[in-house]
């Protein structure tokens, strides 16, 4: 993965900085030292983060290591997540030509379509909307609101830019690899989409995501007999949610059952093992129960899929903390 901390450098050297955290995303974990000492070249102190960097949601609190501010590589900040300690966003762009992935993808294309990516991609949506539009196909990028910062930009926690286009388009294309955004874009809108992966150069249809609900419909099904929940909170800044545990927590009680609010920094499968509860509940990360629920002993559910065993809501729905 390519860097230059040249302007992050620049930012801390103009506020006064001494010292600062630096957050690397796993991908730069063997070029931390480097990146570090590039902030000790210019007279400051800095210290690697290695507690992990899964989104601007996770940015570390610098003051824990004694340091004035955080630089956090990889994200885009999420402009409606305050914090109360000085923080630079470094941005990572992927500059694989995404073109010629696009091009062999071209005879799935059913305009109009919206267009929609990770922030890695997102300077290159411009690119790919010329192209398209050359290729006599009407394109929109939605905007974003809440956490996102850019048009087309999605999360796996917020997708309003495909919403936003939603009446407008046939389907979507989406840039970039993995399937969790592309899967999250299609139970969300009720629309297909077009994943495109500038580094394999494979494109996919991904549709309703059948297989995906029936796993999770079969999780809810096992959690509805619970007597004993575990409903888990994230110190993190940006998936901390205490006051929606504890609103779970009331609803539980009002049933005669029972539940714990247990609060950890990164939910992992491990820190639960054999902690004796019937279900888990995530109210951090939807990635957390979504991506991962085969690594846990206990069915692990989103906060509106436990939602549905509580009886407040009738349908699977994607959790979003817009
Ligand atoms: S999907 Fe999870 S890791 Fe990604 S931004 Fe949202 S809360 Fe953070």
């Amino acid at each position: 993965m390519e860097y230059d901390m040249g302007p992050a450098v620049e930012w801390a050297v103009k506020n006064g900085y001494a010292k600062v955290l630096v957050q690397v995303p796993d991908g730069l974990i063997p070029v931390a030292g480097e990146i570090a000492s590039e902030f000790e070249k210019e007279g400051m102190e800095a210290v690697v983060w290695m507690g992990g960097n899964f989104g601007a949601c996770d940015a570390a609190d610098p003051r824990i290591a004694g340091c004035d501010a955080l630089i956090h590589i990889g994200h885009a900040e999420m402009p409606n997540l305050e914090l109360d300690y000085p923080v630079y966003f470094h941005e990572l762009g992927d500059e694989s030509d995404v073109i010629p992935a696009l091009r062999n993808a071209l005879n799935e294309v059913e305009g109009p379509v919206g267009l929609l990516t990770t922030v890695q991609h997102v300077h290159k949506l411009q690119d790919v909307k010329d192209f398209l539009e050359r290729k006599g196909i009407v394109v929109y990028i939605g905007n974003p609101t809440g956490r996102v910062k850019y048009p087309g930009q999605v999360l796996g926690c917020n997708f309003s830019p495909a919403l936003m286009v939603r009446s407008k388009v046939n389907m979507y294309i989406y840039i970039g690899t993995g399937r969790f955004h592309p899967l999250g874009a299609a139970m969300v809108t009720g629309k297909k989409v077009l994943a495109v992966d500038p580094h394999t150069g494979r494109h996919e249809i991904i549709e309703s995501g059948e297989r995906f609900l029936r796993v999770r419909y079969g999780l809810i099904a096992k959690a509805m007999d619970f007597k004993r929940a575990a409903i888990l909170v994230s110190t993190k800044p940006g998936q901390n949610r205490m006051g929606i545990a504890e609103q779970l927590k009331e609803k539980v009680k009002e049933m005669g059952k029972s539940a714990d609010i247990l609060i950890m920094d990164k939910i992992s499968p491990q820190s639960l093992l054999g902690s004796g509860y019937d279900i888990y509940v995530s109210t951090a990360c939807p990635r957390i129960a979504l991506d991962d629920h085969m690594n846990y002993d206990r069915p692990i559910l989103t906060v509106r899929e436990f939602e549905v065993v509580l009886g407040t809501r009738k349908e699977w729905a994607m959790d979003c903390m817009l």
